[in-house]
């Protein structure tokens, strides 16, 4: 990072910004790339870019850009949000999209882009398997719309189906993924999707303050991440599912290893255990530096990484007994 040449992004002019950005593309098979401070900015760039002021986006009801992106899409975006209900996979229903797709009628909002995620954040991380968007896609040309995927963890997705990303984002428009979380980069996320539609993006960017000058520095943790960090996310899921399976064998612990196919494990306190969420992952932290999330009243997020081996592993699955013992 301290040595990557850099130059002023804002005019184009950053080589490690634009090597990361051919990189990104190539990667996910698009024709170019746009780094982002976020994979919110990321998102809410690809939504404003497809869609305009009082038109549709039809997304699952519990997708990232739902829950956690302090509504950007219909604050700064005035996009309408049309959630759906999804599977355990985290997939809305064909029919309920095709359901939802508002025809010429005054009265609605019009219908113009579909929002996509995978892997699923909310269904503990489910890689979807490319047949599923290539459904959507067929709906989505029919009816004229396009198509984004919030693609934070999209090589997660990727590497827990043994499969090329391409073959997950060739049936989408558009597609953001993030340079930190399992990739490891200290920041930073890529959107990726045509020519000219990244030249859309990159003005949304901007208007969203997202326009950074010496960004090479950064980039450059980006191309480490993109080069030598996606093929061990699969070690990060061998560590999630020796997690689940672990908690699984402990009384006053409920959880579905199956549930876990990539790097989320999900877990829940049963009711009898005289310990709050709050309580419980304070005790882990103390006592073992082990940060979990607490998500709701009984229930708790654990995500592995590269700074997770097999051995905190088994450090968890320890003190998570004693405290509960
Ligand atoms: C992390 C994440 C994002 C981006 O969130 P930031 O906080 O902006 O990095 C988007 N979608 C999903 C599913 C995520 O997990």
């Amino acid at each position: 990072m301290a040595t990557a040449p850099v130059g002023d992004d804002v005019y184009g002019e950053d080589p490690t910004v634009n090597k990361l950005q051919a990189l990104a593309a190539e990667m996910v098979g698009k024709e170019a790339g746009l780094f982002v401070p976020s994979g919110t900015m990321g998102n809410l760039a690809a939504i404003m870019a497809h869609a305009r002021q009082g038109e549709q986006a039809i997304v699952g009801y519990d997708t990232h850009a739902i829950s956690w992106e302090a509504g950007g899409m219909s604050a700064l975006g005035g996009v309408v949000p049309r959630t759906l209900p999804t599977d355990e996979q985290g997939r809305m229903s064909i029919a309920g999209i095709e359901g939802a797709i508002s025809g010429d009628d005054v009265h609605l909002p019009p219908s113009r882009l579909i929002l996509l995620e995978n892997s699923y954040g909310e269904k503990s991380g489910y890689p979807i398997a490319p047949d599923y968007f290539a459904a959507v896609r067929e709906v989505a040309d029919r009816y004229n719309l396009r198509v984004h995927m919030d693609g934070a963890r999209l090589f997660n997705a990727a590497v827990a189906q043994n499969i090329a990303a391409t073959a997950i984002t060739q049936h989408v428009d558009s597609v953001t993924f993030c340079l930190s979380k399992g990739l490891c980069a200290p920041v930073g996320s890529v959107l990726c999707g045509s020519a000219s539609f990244i030249r859309r993006a990159h003005r949304v960017r901007k208007l969203l303050g997202g326009g950074m000058r010496q960004a090479g520095a950064l980039a450059a943790a980006g191309l480490v991440a993109l080069e030598e960090m996606v093929e061990r996310l699969a070690d990060d899921h061998a560590n999630a599912q020796k997690l689940a399976s672990g908690l699984a064998e402990i009384p006053g612990i409920r959880v579905d290893p199956e549930a876990t196919r990539t790097n989320i494990v999900f877990f829940e306190l049963e009711d009898d255990v005289p310990f709050t969420v709050e309580e419980f992952s304070s005790r882990l932290r103390q006592e073992a530096n082990i940060w979990v999330g607490g998500y709701s009243s009984r229930r708790l997020r654990a995500v592995t990484h590269y700074w997770v081996n097999a051995d905190h592993v088994n450090l968890f699955l320890q003190t998570a007994r004693a405290i509960l013992s």
